[in-house]
């Protein structure tokens, strides 16, 4: 009896699987053409006709990044910033190349040899329900008759962690003031060279960035060389180099920073820099250590 029952089970647990892979082929949607979703290639419609989409293995990962430094405080100017950087194409770009077409074009006006990602792109990006693998018309989930979402492709997100993200980014852009109701990243991880004090964050009017500054003033003491520098830049540095050093691609949080001791030391940058000083920071000010493995910053 009790035997019949696993038995049974069994194959009802098996032809579930079935069907819902079978229902999973049936629902896969074709792609129609337009601006394939970045992360996403080209790829023939398992029935054989048509097209439809797949991970592209280029992109793929870049997305996941992109969502784990978004999850870990990263502002997306900053990650904007990296993704020039490092050279990633914009999602038009990617979509020229995946066509054997040049990269660039005319956008106001003005011609380009590739577009650069901006935040309101990876907004854009992060914002789309094509991470799913929805089908997208005007923006919005294209839905089959019985209201479910046609898929045209297979997720690159669960639908928590799409909404995850969506919570996320609601939460940064309704706040005036992002960054006055938390820690900011690199508070007691950054310090001025000057005098040796921590640096900390202070914001721009009208700025999705602030600057991190010495603040030996405001403790009544006189820094000979008080550093400052441009927050996203500053951020970008760290997780960069906090990544490089630790050989890890998972998100980096102030406490992941704390824990592993982590440093970032700023001299005073020189006045009235040249136009090649607004590309990023002069790396040069900067310097990067991590205490031995388990040691926490006494903060
Ligand atoms: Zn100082």
């Amino acid at each position: 009896m009790e035997l019949a029952q696993v038995a049974e089970q069994e194959a009802h647990t098996l032809s579930a699987r079935l069907t819902s892979s079978h229902a999973a082929l049936r629902m896969i949607g074709r792609y129609g053409g337009g601006l394939v979703p970045f992360g996403y290639r080209k790829s023939p419609h398992p029935s054989g006709a048509g097209w439809c989409l797949t991970p592209d293995p280029d992109t793929v990962a870049i997305v996941r990044e992109i969502v784990d430094d978004v999850r870990s405080g990263l502002s997306l100017v900053a990650v904007a910033g990296r993704l020039n950087d490092a050279d990633v194409p914009v999602p038009r770009d990617r979509h020229a190349l995946l066509q054997g077409r040049p990269m660039g074009g005319r956008r106001h006006g003005r011609d380009f040899d590739k577009f650069r990602w901006t935040s309101g792109t990876l907004s854009k990006v992060l914002r789309s329900p094509s991470l799913k693998g929805h089908r997208i018309h005007k923006g919005q989930t294209v839905h089959d008759a019985a209201g479910t979402p046609v898929l045209i492709g297979p997720p690159l997100l669960t639908e928590e962690e799409f909404d995850s993200l969506q919570e996320l980014l609601k939460a940064r852009s309704n706040g005036s003031h992002p960054r006055s109701r938390t820690t900011a990243l690199l508070t007691a991880v950054a310090c001025c060279s000057g005098c040796g004090g921590r640096m900390y964050f202070a914001a721009r009017k009208g700025c999705s960035y602030g600057d991190y500054v010495c603040r030996a003033t405001a403790r009544a003491e006189k820094c000979l060389a008080p550093a400052a520098m441009r927050s996203d830049w500053l951020e970008t540095y760290t997780v960069t180099r906090y990544r490089e050093l630790t050989a890890t691609g998972s998100p980096v949080s102030r406490q992941v920073l704390l824990d592993s001791g982590a440093r970032v030391t700023v001299s005073k940058g020189h006045r009235g820099g040249n136009s090649a000083r607004l590309a990023g920071p002069d790396t040069s000010r900067l310097s990067f250590t991590l205490t031995e493995k388990g040691a926490r910053s006494d903060s």
